[in-house]
């Protein structure tokens, strides 16, 4: 069976399975859509939004692209913020970068001539690498220099969306909140909350629990 049919199939399989747990999963799925949140995350198939937080069909507002990028010049991902602050009046905006970005790793490399869009798009990161050269050199670890710029454009990502007219003014302006996800483990790491004082989020089991066998 090739890949796509098997895809299928295994929708029929989701789809029946959904409507067995849930009857009224579906009819509610087609009244419309009220996401509290808007993602924006990096295209790689690793880092699924809806997977990696727990969540469903209908939680999640999603645009993804090459390495999370925002910018005002991009008439996609500026239609999906019109459309989540003006439309779905989300409440939280979140950026969700990941270590091991290859989008990332492209703009510390010399540019590819096979991927002029892709050259394009990360131009912005190359000019973030740029601007951190300083620190990003201190880091002897090729790997830790990507991960460290990956974080770096996380925080750049959420200053610009901040300053966007279109969050900045809205009636009730929308959290803005950093995040980057490991691949290595799974967990996702808040690199700025739209929360004044929040503190971080902590899940380490309790030693209670531990013992229990939990
Ligand atoms: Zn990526």
């Amino acid at each position: 069976m090739n890949r796509p049919k098997r895809m299928l199939v295994e929708n029929i399989a989701w789809a029946r399975e959904t409507a067995d747990s849930d009857h009224a999963f579906f009819p509610r799925l087609a009244e419309g859509q009220s996401p509290r949140v808007l993602w924006i995350g990096c295209s790689d198939s690793r880092v699924p939004a809806e997977t990696v937080t727990n969540a469903n069909p209908g939680d999640l507002f999603v645009h993804r692209n090459i390495a999370n990028l925002f910018s005002p010049a991009d008439d996609n991902v500026m239609s999906v913020l019109e459309y989540a602050v003006r439309v779905l009046k989300v409440d939280d905006i979140i950026v969700c970068g990941h270590y091991g970005c290859g989008g990332v790793r492209a703009s510390l490399l010399p540019a590819s001539p096979d991927l002029p869009h892709v050259n394009r798009r990360i131009a912005p990161l190359c000019a973030l690498a740029q601007r951190h050269r300083g620190e990003l050199e201190r880091v002897a670890d090729a790997d830790e220099r990507v991960n460290r710029l990956a974080e770096l454009s996380v925080l750049e990502q959420v200053r610009a969306l901040r300053e966007t007219p279109l969050v900045r003014d809205a009636n009730a302006p929308p959290r803005v909140h950093g995040w980057i996800f490991g691949l290595h483990d799974g967990r996702i790491k808040v690199l700025a909350t739209g929360y004044p004082d929040d503190q971080p989020v902590l899940f380490e089991p309790e030693p209670a629990l531990e013992t229990a066998g939990r």
